[in-house]
Order: structure tokens, then C-alpha cells, then sequence
């Protein structure tokens, strides 16, 4: 788990929003070797300076996803930074999207969402159960993976229906912006009943 995460934890240890948050970390953790796996095994990678995905994109967050992003960016070093971001008119492109971020040109790419974890990294299933692997543009259909080769791996709806079954979460899902605003204040609010922030002079509301 990430320390950031694990500090908006202990701060908030007893609430909601730490039992959220705890289980969605324990959920990426759980799954992301399988991501890599695939990666792996079929030889993917994307390559370097590539993020046209991101770029005509806005991921739709469950609310721990929302949640764990939040937590991320109130205790982020770049807070103003990302707050920024978040607030911005970036037409189609994913807010967080930063075409000069070294870390895979995501802002938050510690606390992705599920999706774009996925992209890529996991095979999706067709209308009769079976599994396939859809390409993205720059990869084409180049890399000739044997359908019967997906066989062995879950699809990404097999993830989907876990993370919906996380504590706080359901098939409701917000676009990252709008999801990711409540949660601040959602944060904002258990951090001023944890005494960390006041309207009367303290620590200035993140939210
Ligand atoms: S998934 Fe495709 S479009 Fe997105 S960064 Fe990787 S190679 Fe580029
Ligand atoms: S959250 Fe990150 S990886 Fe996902 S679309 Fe936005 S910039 Fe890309």
C-alpha cells in the first residue's frame, strides 16, 4: 500500500472512509500481479512517451476509487498542483493526464483506476463467454495473441464485479472530476472531525 494512502488511514483509523480505503489498496495489491502477468507473458509494454489512451479519455469512478485518488491528492506533495488539474476544462482528455509526468504520464498513476490498469493488461469477454483482447490503436493487431491463449486468464469483468463488491461501492460511478471532488470533501469533513481542520484559523480545508 502506498504510504500516502496509509497515512489518510491512520488519521482517519475507525471510520468509513479508512475501511474504504484499506479495502480498495488491498484490492489493487491483490490484483495488479495479475496485470503484469499478462503484460508478461504476452510481451506487452507500452511504449515510452505514449498516452494517447489518457488523451480522449475521462475514466468513470466507483466511490473507493474516487476515494483512494482523494486521499492520494490531499496528501500529495503537489496538492495545489493536482487540485489544479482537477479543476480544469481538459475537453476529452483525462484531467489528470500530464503529457510531461515521467511516471506513465498519469498524475496519480499510483492510485490509477481499475480501467486504466486493465487497458491493455487484461483480456475483456464476448456476449458467449469467451475471451478476447482488444488492441489499442498503437499496438494495431500486431501482436497475434492465440485466443486460446486467453483462456488462462480472467476477463475484465471478473475484476469489474470485485471492485463493485468493495465496502461503499455499487454499479453507480461518477467521471473522475465530479467523483473525485465529493471525495475531498468526504475526506475533508472526517479530517475536520478528526481535528486536523478548522474553518476558524487552522489548517486550510482541502476540499
Ligand atoms: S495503452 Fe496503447 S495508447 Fe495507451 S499508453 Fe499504452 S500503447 Fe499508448
Ligand atoms: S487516471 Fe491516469 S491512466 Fe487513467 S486516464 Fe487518467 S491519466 Fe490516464
Amino acid at each position: 500500500m502506498e504510504n500516502i494512502i496509509k497515512e489518510v488511514i491512520g488519521i482517519l483509523e475507525g471510520t468509513e472512509i479508512a475501511s474504504e480505503l484499506e479495502a480498495i489498496s488491498c484490492f489493487f495489491a491483490s490484483v495488479q500481479p495479475d496485470f503484469d502477468h499478462f503484460m508478461q507473458k504476452f510481451g506487452i509494454s507500452c511504449p515510452s512517451g505514449c498516452g494517447n489512451c489518457c488523451e480522449h479519455f475521462i475514466p468513470d469512478l466507483t466511490r473507493s476509487e474516487a476515494l483512494i485518488i482523494a486521499s492520494f491528492i490531499i496528501q500529495s506533495e503537489k496538492k495545489d498542483e493536482l487540485m489544479d488539474m482537477l479543476q480544469r476544462d481538459s475537453g476529452g482528455c483525462c484531467p489528470m493526464y500530464n503529457k510531461n509526468d515521467e511516471s506513465h504520464h498519469c498524475s496519480i498513476y499510483a492510485v490509477r483506476p481499475l480501467l486504466c490498469r486493465m487497458f491493455l493488461s487484461a483480456c475483456s469477454s464476448d456476449k458467449n463467454g469467451i475471451n478476447r483482447f482488444s488492441y489499442c490503436s498503437n499496438y494495431g493487431t500486431s501482436l497475434g495473441i492465440a485466443q486460446s491463449e486467453l483462456k488462462a486468464f480472467h476477463p475484465m469483468a471478473y475484476y469489474g464485479e470485485r471492485l463493485r463488491e468493495l465496502p461503499g461501492n455499487s454499479s453507480d460511478t461518477l467521471l473522475l472530476p465530479d467523483a473525485v471532488r465529493r471525495s475531498l470533501e468526504r475526506i475533508a469533513l472526517g479530517m475536520m472531525y478528526a481535528g486536523l481542520y478548522s474553518d476558524d484559523g487552522g489548517e486550510s480545508n482541502p476540499a
